[in-house]
């Protein structure tokens, strides 16, 4: 329903081996934070407000990539089968003879009115609940088959439990008064709950009688679910998500979407509102398989090194061990803790996490031969430096780095950002070539955090002034930096 930790392993599982996903709206992008780097993203819900991609032709789509031999997910928010049309999506498959899964999900409803402290059920207070549609016609059938069928208020009115209405926020005051006219008492405790269960989730509290006027003070919108019961009051009491200290704030990311969920999920967890603008698409590039034998030197510079480096020792047969003769050197703590994960603790991790940090940190290693594995765009500040040394260099160029198109909405979102970061001068270049033209008009409001001084130096000549520049030149760096100004600023 939003936050991404509420994925079941299946879907976490399924996700990561699909070949084609097709989301909608509601899907948070840190959702899609494990799909393949090849996988094929097809938004197919509402871009802001306009018309949303015609359900035939959702349809149509997904049989269409699974019939071409594809893994197909057909991504939805909460669960598939409450308001979610995944039974009529499931129809056409079975017509169209194409197998498939339902995995279930945690639905809205009840996921956040948990993260709001209210139990849909509760000994003695309710013995049973109830699922509605606020919006019947959204829930007919694309054919549209009668006319919409309204709401049964009586029904309702009398059905003795928690009423949980989904997609009614925008009718709230027609529905509450309704449900009064038809028996239910005013004074029955009420709660909305927008964007449930993610970092921004508002909550309001009231009756029947005064839950409309409270959420239009409030200017409560969807995506909301709407809790009538006795459970309602129970927020009041249970209410867990504290204040948080970057609660209320909106921060881009830019950096590729393979990378950007441990900065993200920092954020988010600091109570931001993150904005995933990944301009950078990471490409492993073909080469021979590696073998590291001669070298007595490995310098690694980023995780996507590291990935591709393994690549190519499994593509000749080799794993960590080939590494045993020689010293490895890693920029950055991504990049040591990448190279962990495969066994190897580096022989050295500079102070400052930039080239020549690294330069500065090998001054006493000896290096006859060496290796420096990385981006085929990049600096050469490291192979002129140790050659200067006398040593031989051979510098390999593992994976390159190219732009991701932004979609409108989210490049309208960056620029309303009240941050926006950059963690490295590619995604400067690439959010500016994403953009079309520099420099790119923020809102003032924007402030840019730059990881370091060699982003901030390339903001620079393009006309951008950083704001915030990170001390440590990492992740933890830039959100320590991030916080710091958002404090210092209240
Ligand atoms: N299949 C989804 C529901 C889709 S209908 C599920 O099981 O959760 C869309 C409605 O779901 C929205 O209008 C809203 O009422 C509700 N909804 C979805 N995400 C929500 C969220 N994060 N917080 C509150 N309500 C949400």
């Amino acid at each position: 329903p939003g936050d991404p930790g509420l994925l079941t392993a299946r879907a976490l599982e399924l996700i990561a081996a699909a070949d084609v996903i097709l989301y909608d709206r509601l899907i948070g992008a840190m959702a899609l934070d494990g799909a393949r780097p090849e996988a094929e993203l097809l938004f197919v819900g509402k871009e802001g407000g306009g018309e949303s991609v015609p359900q035939e032709e959702t349809q149509a789509l997904m049989i269409a990539r699974a019939q071409e031999g594809n893994a197909v997910v057909r991504l939805k928010g909460g669960d598939p089968f409450v308001f979610g049309r995944g039974g009529e999506e499931a129809l056409a498959l079975r017509a169209a003879g194409i197998s498939y899964e339902i995995v279930p999900g945690v639905t809205a409803g009840v996921a956040a009115a948990a993260y709001a402290g209210i139990p849909v059920t509760h000994r003695g207070l309710a013995g049973a609940v109830a699922l509605v549609t606020g919006h019947p016609r959204a829930d007919t059938p694309p054919d549209g088959e009668g006319e919409e069928a309204a709401l049964d208020w009586p029904a309702l009115a009398a059905f003795p439990g928690t009423l949980v209405l989904y997609m009614g926020v925008r009718r709230l005051s027609g529905i509450a008064a309704s449900l009064i006219a038809a028996g239910r008492s005013a004074s029955e405790p009420a709660a909305v709950v927008e964007r449930g269960t993610l970092p921004d989730q508002r909550v309001v509290t009231g009756t029947l009688q005064t839950i409309a006027e409270t959420a239009g003070r409030e200017a409560i919108q969807a995506p909301s679910i709407i809790v009538v019961g006795a459970v309602a009051a129970l927020a009041g009491q249970l209410s867990w998500l504290g204040e948080k200290v970057l609660g209320g704030r909106t921060v881009a990311v830019t950096r590729a979407r393979a990378q950007a969920s441990a900065l993200s999920r920092r954020l988010e967890a600091l109570g931001a509102r993150v904005v995933q603008a990944p301009v950078i698409r990471v490409r492993a590039l073909p080469g021979p398989p590696l073998d590291p034998a001669p070298y007595d030197l490995v310098c690694l510079s980023s995780p996507n090194g590291v990935a591709a480096l393994f690549e190519r020792l499994a593509a000749g047969g080799r794993d960590a061990r080939a590494l045993a003769g020689a010293r490895v050197a890693a920029i950055g703590p991504g990049t040591a803790r990448a190279l962990a994960e495969h066994g190897i603790v580096a022989d050295v991790v500079p102070e400052r996490f930039v080239a020549e940090g690294l330069v500065e940190a090998l001054a006493d290693v000896p290096v006859s031969r060496a290796l420096v594995a990385r981006a085929s765009q990049a600096r050469d500040v490291l192979p002129d430096a140790l050659r200067k040394r006398g040593a031989e260099v051979d510098v390999l160029a593992l994976y390159e780095t190219t732009v991701e198109p932004l979609s409108a909405p989210a490049l309208a979102a960056a620029r309303q950002a009240d941050y926006i970061t950059f963690t490295s001068s590619s995604t400067v270049r690439f959010f500016l070539q994403a953009v079309q033209g520099s420099p790119p008009e923020f809102s003032r409001a924007t402030r840019i955090v730059s990881i370091g001084p060699v982003t901030s130096q390339t903001l620079r000549e393009n006309g951008l002034e950083p704001h915030v520049e990170a001390e440590r030149h990492d992740v933890g760096g830039l959100v320590d930096a991030l916080i710091a100004d958002a404090t210092a600023r209240g």
